[in-house]
């Protein structure tokens, strides 16, 4: 094996790790078939989903007079929070992190998700032992993600430059890049292939096209 170009891998969690595009589709349509608006399919979604979120929920055709974009998100958090353990892994989601670690790389998630409920779900898919950090969003500090990351990345001890940040939206790339890290992108999730292409980062169909391109 080829030594390993970066000396630790900080993923992303929802739509990366885990695959929780047909959970995320299926909650939203609760909410919009509860106001009579047109469902998601995962074309339908790939095409609106984007951040900022809230301009999303305006694409999705809520009204801001009737539903405020706070009373949404908690709405889908909820509906989301009671499926959660209906989400499973990417398939290839624990080999790629024992690959990972056999390359000599540790490992840390990054997640815009809540601290505690992220490290929940984490230990309940059993995963919790390949992280040497786990850092979800505090409610109560109201940390961004970029924030979140530079302390992350600050407590790692390594230079930007030896850390890979893996995602599959637009906003982990540029989260890597606040961060001055390298990205990769998996379109396996939240965003669509081609608009992760369109960003000229690399960009792989699943998790088993990274493991298997050795490019960490
Ligand atoms: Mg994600």
């Amino acid at each position: 094996m080829a030594r390993a170009r970066y000396r630790h891998i900080i993923w992303d969690w929802n739509g990366t790790l885990l695959d929780d595009l047909d959970l995320s589709i299926e909650v939203m349509n609760s909410l919009l078939a509860r106001r009579d608006l047109p469902r998601l399919d995962r074309p339908r979604y790939h095409a609106l989903f984007d951040f900022p979120v809230r301009r999303y929920y305006e694409r999705l055709g809520f009204d801001p007079a009737h539903d405020s974009f706070e009373q949404l998100s908690v709405e889908f958090i909820a509906g989301y929070d009671a499926q959660r353990l209906g989400a499973s892994l990417h398939h290839h989601t624990t080999s790629t992190l024992v690959a990972v670690r056999a390359a000599g790389l540790g490992q840390s998630i990054l997640s815009a998700y809540r601290h505690e409920t992220l490290h929940e779900i984490v230990a309940h898919f059993r995963l919790t032992a390949h992280f040497d950090h786990i850092v979800g969003l505090d409610n109560i500090h109201a940390h961004s993600k970029v924030a979140l990351g530079r302390e992350l990345v600050a407590r790692l001890g390594l230079a930007p430059a030896e850390i890979l940040l893996v995602g599959d939206t637009l906003h982990d790339l540029e989260v890597a890049r606040d961060l001055g890290v390298a990205c990769a992108l998996v379109a396996a999730g939240h965003h669509p292939a081609a608009r992760l292409r369109a960003s000229g980062a690399p960009v792989y169909d699943d998790l088993a096209a990274f493991g298997a391109a050795q490019e960490f």
